[in-house]
This record gives C-alpha cells, structure tokens and sequence, in this order.
C-alpha cells in the first residue's frame, strides 16, 4: 500500500516533498520505491536499499531492470581505480551491463521510437554528448566533450529501475528478450573485445597461417575467443590464461589451443606454442588483463609486424621495451569498451546463435561477495545479477 502523502521524505536530502503541487503522474513515481544496490564510499561495501523510483527526464524511459552483469571495473569503481575520469558522487548506484523492460516513458520520447511497454531493451552504456567529432563519427564511448557512462556517473542498473535516454536503447526480439541474463553482458563483457578483434582485423593482422591470441579468460575473454573465431578469417586461435579452468571455457568456446602461462618463462611458452600451432611467435594478441605481466608477456610473444590491442584496466602504467617495438615494427592499439553499432553487431551475432555465453545467475543481495570473487580474479564467465 502507498504511503500517506505526508510521509514522503526524499531519503537524498531528509526534505519532505510537497505532494499537493506535483502532478498526479508524478506523485504515483514519488511514492513507488526499489531495491538498489549503492556506494555510500570508496572501498565499503555496497548497501542494500530502499530508495525511490527514478523519474524518467523528458527524453527518457523508465526501465524496469531485468538483469545487471556484474564487471571487475563495478569492483575496481568500489576500489577507487577511476576516482580521477570517473568521480561519483554519494552515494551512487553503479552498474553498467543492462537489460529491462520499458515500463514508462517521458513526454518528450518522439513517437516514432514507437516503444511500448514491456518491450525489452538493452542500455548502450556510453552517453556521449553528440556534438564532438568522436561522437559524430559513431564512438559516443570516446566523447571528448561532456560524455557520460552510466553506471560510472549517471545512476547505474544494480537497482529494479533505471532511466535512460531513449536514444541510447536498443530494442531487440521478442525471442531475445526471453533471457536478459543473455543481453546485459552483451553491452560490456559482450562488445569490449569484439571492438578490439575487430581492430586486430582491420590493421590486417587476421587470417590464414597467422595465430591470434587472448590473454585473460574472464567475462570479456571467454567471448574473446569466439569473436578470434568469427573474425580471423582462419587464424589458429590460443587462449592464454593462468589457471586451467579458464582455458577448458576457452576451448569450449571455439579456442583451439590453450597454454597455461602461470609462473613461465616466454621461453617455456614459446615451446608449447611451437608444439601447438607449429611456430613460436605469435601475430595478434587481444589482452583482456591489462597487467604490466600480461602486456610484457604479450609482446615478447609477438612476431615482427605484431599487434597487441589492450582492452585490459588492470595495471595503472604499463611499460615495455622499445628496441623490439620499433625494432620488429609492433603495434599497440588501445580499445575502449565499443560503440552504438560495436553493440549492434554483437547484439545480432548473440541473436543468430554465433555466441556461447558463460553466464551465472545472482542475486542482488549476494552482490558484495560477488564483486569480492571479481576482485579476485575468481569467476568464471559472467555473473549477472537477475531481477525477474
Ligand atoms: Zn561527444
């Protein structure tokens, strides 16, 4: 039952609202309250929440969350790793990988968006701000002018609604929206290493009789290795990783070798490499990890005219040796996360059935240990926090 009028406290600011002056529409949102999960500060752990119901802004729509893929970067939020691109005010609802069903609209949604309610939709998490010249040519995700990312700055998906943009929605199939769980990683673990393949492809380094390679099997690397398929035109593809049952995933997911790097020298990975795949260098490298251990292995795996494309946060600075870089002709190419078509592609290979998912289902109140496992290193594929 809803509260009396007067009870409504805004639980932000302690103030009281004034019921008798919103409108009706608004004063039924005011009172309608949600589970969330929120930052209260740097490194504590998330509460558990009632809090109010977002009111969808003009050009917004009201999401009810069906599911929240839960990412090392939520655990390196908590942890204080973007306290300078990224600064949070508190306390803050992070979450950046999600899938709900519109359950409202704002007035000012053009009508030919044509969403009705119920409609599942996936959140593109990059919001740029549409007039800078990475936003024009298609890479929101790169705005150099006020661009926002949810779950990173605008109130995030770890929470039974969320409002966002109509423009940074994506609809998809009736028959897709049957498991969110499937769609929500789409939007990071997803497309975060589809942008880098993709870029290893179009510097050329893909193909017959070459070796791609993934460093780190984790939510993004296990789809890694399917997109070094779907992509390599050919290529021999090796999972890199440190602990076995990352590789067998990996395997499972379309690698065709694995090696178990934990504690070798390049040496003694260059042997099994020469064993599997008939060489000992290899020609493009997508590194999930980001570590000064995972980069340096990277490039001293690399042959000439190499390419190693880092999608990986988890090391601040990385450094490498120059001689061999400019030496053997490298190439180091940064990708960030991915953009509106980035998630289009991805959304569509999901949808004709070219990708495996490795995705347990969580729930809300488990999401402190959750993040802790992350933080660790310690899942296996996705963990996707279910709210249906
Ligand atoms: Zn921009």
């Amino acid at each position: 039952m809803a509260p009396d009028a007067a009870e409504i406290v805004d639980v932000e600011t302690g103030i009281e609202s004034m019921p008798l002056f919103a409108p009706i529409a608004n004063r039924e949102a005011q009172v309608m309250k949600m589970r969330a999960a929120r930052m209260h500060g740097y490194r504590e752990p998330l509460r558990i929440e009632e809090v109010p119901v977002p009111e969808p802004g003009p050009d917004e729509i009201l999401l009810k969350v069906a599911a929240a893929g839960m990412c090392r970067s939520d655990y390196q939020l908590l942890d204080g790793y973007f306290k300078g691109p990224f600064p949070v005010e508190f306390p803050y609802m992070p979450g950046h990988e999600i899938a709900g069903r519109v359950a409202g609209l704002g007035s000012a949604v053009p009508a030919t968006v044509t969403y009705a309610e119920g409609d599942m939709v996936v959140v593109n998490p990059s919001w740029g701000d549409c007039t800078c010249r990475q936003c024009r040519e298609g890479n929101e995700q790169l705005c150099s002018g006020n661009g926002r990312w949810v779950g990173f700055g605008p109130p995030g998906g770890f929470a039974e609604y969320m409002a966002v943009e109509y423009r940074h929605a994506i609809r998809v199939s009736a028959d897709a929206a049957k498991a969110p769980e499937l769609l929500a990683p789409m939007t990071d673990a997803g497309m975060t290493p589809y942008r880098g393949m993709r870029k290893l492809r179009d510097a050329g380094k893909l193909g017959p009789a070459r070796t791609v390679a993934v460093t780190g099997i984790g939510g993004l690397g296990s789809y890694a290795v399917q997109y070094a398929k779907l992509l390599g035109g050919s290529a021999t593809v090796v999972a890199l990783a440190r602990t076995d049952s990352k590789l067998d995933v990996a395997k499972d997911n379309g690698a065709d070798h694995g090696v178990n790097v934990k504690d070798k020298s390049t040496e003694v990975i260059q042997d099994e490499l020469e064993r599997l795949t008939g060489r000992r260098t290899i020609d493009a490298i997508l590194d999930c990890v980001g570590s000064q251990a995972s980069i340096s292995m990277g490039f001293d795996l690399l042959g000439p005219e190499g390419a190693l494309a880092a999608v990986g946060l988890m090391s601040d600075r990385v450094e490498h040796r120059q001689f061999p870089f400019v030496g053997t002709e490298l190439s180091y190419l940064g990708s960030f996360w991915g953009n509106h078509l980035d998630l289009v592609e991805v959304l569509s290979l999901a949808e004709a059935g070219l990708v495996e998912h490795n995705v347990t289902e969580v729930q809300l109140e488990d999401i402190n240990e959750n993040l802790e496992a992350l933080g660790r290193g310690d899942v296996v594929g996705r963990q996707v926090i279910v709210f249906e």
